[in-house]
């Protein structure tokens, strides 16, 4: 297994190499066709670069799978890059064959090693697998460490200001306000905290709930902004005992469970107390 590893290695870092060489062959096109008067000619070598770099993309997919499955694949990749994702989002899906990896545009200019390790991590979720590699490690550090001074953010008025509560009685007043936004009813979450967009989504569910069950949501998914998450081994943990214990400190954290049952119960969400009773948020 070892020897196999070293191969790939050496397989992955002659195809980064062969990517590296690529772009600057594009480069050395660019220089050309300056040279070349010839619209059609330019239209043809413009294309056949563009082509070349669409193939590394793929290349890195398969060094992606081959180091995490010890193995080659015979899938065929494609990675495409989206302006339609929020921050550093990025989904995958596998229509026979074929896997076709969607990320967002931030992703682009992103370390080709990390790069590998958010394609792995994309592959073991459509393979419903567990696995480490160095790349997935990279990829997490990644994420926990992303700043986003240059994301644009979307604030809800209400939500926002009840962030700005929340941050002032628990944190300090340090936490950097991520977005804040109601996500629709049909999702099947009641809130969340997503860390590639940096964002905290709470269900049109509470539209109207009180200000004191909206900041207890607030206030959890600012834990997991603040605490991050742990991984250890195949497992990724975001209820730490840690969490728990800070979660606790919520003024009148004992009785908040029963208000939001409550809240829904009124609100006939019968569907949302369910999924709240049986895996919260
Ligand atoms: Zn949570």
């Amino acid at each position: 297994m070892k020897d196999l590893k070293s191969l790939l290695e050496k397989v992955r870092k002659k195809i980064l190499e062969e990517k590296k060489e690529t772009k600057v062959d594009k480069k050395s096109n660019e220089y050309k066709e300056k040279k070349i008067y010839n619209k059609k000619e330019k239209r043809k070598s413009y294309k056949e670069s563009k082509k070349n770099i669409v193939s590394s993309e793929s290349k890195i997919a398969q060094v992606a799978y081959a180091l995490l499955f010890d193995k080659t694949s015979n899938y065929v990749f494609e990675v495409k890059y989206s302006k339609k994702f929020k921050g550093y989002n990025a989904t995958a899906k596998k229509v026979n064959n074929k896997i076709t990896f969607n990320l967002s545009y931030y992703w682009k200019d992103v370390d080709d090693d990390i790069k590998i390790g958010l394609l792995q991590t994309l592959l073991l979720k459509l393979e419903n697998k567990n696995k480490e590699t160095i790349n997935i490690d990279l990829y997490n550090n990644f994420i926990k460490n992303l700043h986003f001074t240059n994301t644009k953010k979307e604030f809800d008025e209400k939500l926002s200001l009840l962030f700005e509560k929340v941050n002032i009685k628990y944190f300090n007043g340090l936490l950097e306000k991520p977005s804040l936004k109601w996500e629709g009813e049909s999702s099947r979450t009641l809130a969340t905290y997503n860390y590639h967009d940096d964002t905290i989504r709470i269900s049109n569910v509470f539209k109207d709930a009180p200000d004191e069950i909206l900041m207890f949501l607030i206030y959890h998914e600012s834990l997991h902004k603040f605490l991050k998450f742990k991984t250890k081994g195949k497992k990724t943990f975001y209820h730490t005992k840690q969490f728990r214990r800070l979660e606790r400190m919520f003024e009148n954290f004992e009785s908040i469970e029963d208000k939001i049952k409550k809240y829904l119960l009124s609100r006939k969400k019968k569907k949302y107390l369910e999924l709240f009773s049986k895996s919260g948020f």
